[in-house]
């Protein structure tokens, strides 16, 4: 079995072709152990780690594994997986929203990281839980789906009253930046949350839309487990990186690419 292993800041993502057939799964880093264990019992098997936590997964396998620098793998992985979607690009930005954001200019098949910010999915899942009490992943994204910004957000528009705006009135003026206080008793979870989302969202692809041009290309590829399951993220972030005036891409599977990318080495 030849197994490729993305050990980050919060999940561990592992890719393995069994029988000619490409397979995936996921594990929060708390059970790293297991993930241990499952590779020390594999009886035939190729193994490729990268990560941040890629150092300890190997200090617990009790067989040898290769290691790869995370940006590479990712890199890799992404060029597998833009090939599965019948797609041949070989320059565009690549963001990749994991714990923390990394941002990474990709030009004929080259790979530099140019950036990052620390608001990502980890601010996600740390300022939800914070402002609700919400603690699981999948409740929070699915409440925040149902909820509206509208009470908590200042918009360019609300600053511009009566007035015609010289930007989009629909742009955030403010994240979290309205009246909240007259209204802080009855703000909702789903309001909240779908908050928290915006914040993230709209600062990771304001980030990137100023990446890209430092770049030279209009095309973004968004990847990493944030954007699992949670659609509110991805249209935030697909409808502000188009309002900023350059093309997201959102791969299928992009949260694997760096276990993709390194089972593609071995
Ligand atoms: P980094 O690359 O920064 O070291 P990572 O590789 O662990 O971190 P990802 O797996 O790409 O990062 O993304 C982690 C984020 O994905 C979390 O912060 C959270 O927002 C989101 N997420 C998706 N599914 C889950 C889950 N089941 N449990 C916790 N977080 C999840
Ligand atoms: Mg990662």
């Amino acid at each position: 079995m030849i197994v490729g292993i993305d050990a980050g800041g919060t999940l561990i993502k592992v890719a393995y072709t069994e029988n000619g057939t490409l397979h995936f799964d996921k594990y929060p880093i708390a059970e790293i152990q297991q993930v241990a264990s499952w590779v020390n019992d594999l009886s035939d098997s190729d193994i490729c780690i990268t990560g941040g936590k890629s150092g300890v997964l190997l200090s617990l396998l009790d067989k040898k594994a290769l290691e790869m620098v995370e940006f590479e793998a990712t890199h890799l992985g992404v060029q597998f997986l833009l090939e599965k979607m019948g797609r041949d690009d070989d320059s565009y930005l690549l963001t990749n929203v994991g714990t923390g954001t990394s941002i990474h200019c990709v030009e004929n098949n080259q790979q530099e990281r140019i950036g990052g910010t620390g608001i990502g999915g980890g601010t996600l899942v740390g300022l939800s839980r914070l402002l609700t009490g919400v603690m699981d992943y999948e409740e929070m994204v699915a409440l925040a789906r149902k909820g509206s910004r509208d009470r908590i957000d200042l918009k360019v528009k609300h600053i511009y009253e009566g007035k015609t705006p010289p930007i989009s009135g629909e742009l955030t003026a403010s994240n979290f930046g309205n009246k909240i206080f007259e209204v802080a008793h009855e703000l909702s979870k789903e309001e909240l949350l779908a908050a928290v989302i915006g914040l993230v969202g709209e600062t990771v692809s304001t980030v990137s839309v100023h990446a890209a041009k430092q770049c030279n290309n209009s095309t973004i590829i968004y990847i990493g487990s944030s954007f699992f399951h949670n659609p509110l993220l991805k249209e935030v972030v697909e409808s502000y990186t188009v309002l900023r005036g350059a093309v997201p891409l959102f791969l299928e599977n992009g949260e694997y690419s760096g276990a993709v990318g390194a089972m593609s080495v071995l």
